[in-house]
């Protein structure tokens, strides 16, 4: 039996189990490709608060050591971090828990904003601390939390986005940031919301990297154990829908989000009265069959944009370049590399002027529109696995 680390309840049910998967953010060498961590991938949800979770918990040390997720590649996320730079006062100081390459640092240090970003990626870590956006190396972990206190006080804000689903104890997370942040003030969450995840059937964006995936109700009850309230939520594009919460050490508001809270109860109900794993295999099985049919006939097939998803896809699926004969992906980090677990070769852009493409898929769809601005040159097809489908549609 398994307990919910949200809101400790035991109702606790199986929603997809997603079979051997590699780390999807680990991607080999040629060298590297013989001794790859492959293990079960199974995710539980709590019926009580909806939060989700890895049945597994992968190590985390091995996992982040050394990562090949730059944020600054994408300019969609540039430009979403420069606008939440906008709303921090200047004067003020900030900490950002999982600051990745210094997206948010760096606007933030033009607004005369004394931010400093902590990050366990030593890679990454270093291409942020060379370009003088500060950020110490390491977990956000109790050791850390106490002697960032130490040598910079405690901070007016405090920001985590996208990385709280990252985190394998959130309870000890949520008392570090209470320990961190000033009485009076906040910290902004932005996470990827479950809901969100499901109702697209994006069983894609779980994979081992993040052992949890939340809920407003399992958010909320979280904080409250520690005495503090989420006192706004907005709903932001990043990820695929995310969600943005202001959490703060007093309530603000009397009857807290009745109208999100109500939607996604009964969002919950349908979908622990439907069958999940059965439109999973449905979907599964139709994009398969796609790539099956059309390399069948000859056509050329190429994946566009290698995040971590295209791992638990084309694993689940076992999908190998037979099918998918190389994936374009734009971060230098990752090219003339493999694809975790299916060894698809990850190539940069130009590779696909010689090879002029039948069929893309595009894993990276959120960042469609500019894609496209190169692809359109070739005469293809471009699509979006799961649910499959033709993404020109957009501008017809
Ligand atoms: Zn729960």
């Amino acid at each position: 039996m398994y307990q919910c680390k949200c809101c400790n309840g035991s109702l606790v049910q199986e929603l997809i189990d997603l079979g051997q998967q590699p780390f999807a953010n680990k991607y080999p060498s040629e060298k590297q490709k013989k001794n790859e961590m492959i293990m079960n991938l199974s995710i539980l949800i709590c019926e009580n608060c909806f939060t989700a979770f890895t049945k597994t918990i992968a190590p985390r040390d091995i996992m982040f050591e050394e990562y090949f997720y730059l944020s600054s590649v994408n300019k969609e996320l540039v430009n979403h971090f420069n606008e939440l730079a906008k709303s921090i006062p200047s004067g003020s100081n900030l900490l950002d828990i999982g600051s990745n390459d210094g997206i948010l640092l760096k606007p933030l240090m033009k607004r005369n904003v004394d931010a400093l970003g902590i990050d366990p990626s030593e890679n990454v870590g270093k291409i942020a601390n060379d370009k003088g956006l500060k950020t110490i190396i390491g977990f956000f972990d109790e050791k850390n939390t106490n002697e960032i206190i130490k040598q910079y006080g405690r901070f007016d804000y405090v920001v985590a986005s996208s990385i709280f689903t990252h985190v394998e104890d959130s309870e000890k997370f949520v008392e570090n940031v209470k320990k961190i942040l000033r009485d009076d003030g906040t910290f902004i969450l932005e996470i990827e919301y479950i809901k969100n995840l499901l109702s697209n059937i994006e069983f894609e964006r779980f994979y081992f990297d993040r052992p949890y995936y939340f809920s407003i109700k399992g958010i909320m009850s979280l904080f409250e154990k520690v005495g503090m309230y989420v006192n706004k939520i907005e709903e932001i594009s990043p990820h695929g829908g995310s969600l943005r919460f202001y959490i703060q050490n007093k309530k603000s508001i009397k009857n807290p989000h009745e109208k999100l809270l109500n939607d996604e109860n009964i969002f919950f109900e349908n979908i622990f009265k439907s069958n999940f794993k059965e439109k999973v295999l449905r979907e599964a099985n139709n994009f398969k069959k796609f790539l099956t049919n059309n390399k069948n006939q000859g056509k050329k097939i190429v994946g566009f944009g290698c995040p971590a998803r295209f791992s638990t896809i084309t694993n689940f699926i076992n999908i190998d370049k037979n099918l998918i004969s190389l994936v374009i992906d734009d971060s230098p980090l990752k090219q003339k590399k493999f694809s975790p677990g299916m060894h698809i070769p990850i190539m940069k852009r130009e590779t696909l002027l010689e090879i002029k493409p039948d069929i893309i898929i595009v894993f990276a769809y959120e960042y469609f529109e500019s894609i496209y601005e190169f692809t359109k040159q070739f005469s293809a097809k471009h699509y979006k696995p799961i649910p499959l489908s033709l993404l020109e549609r957009k501008y017809e």
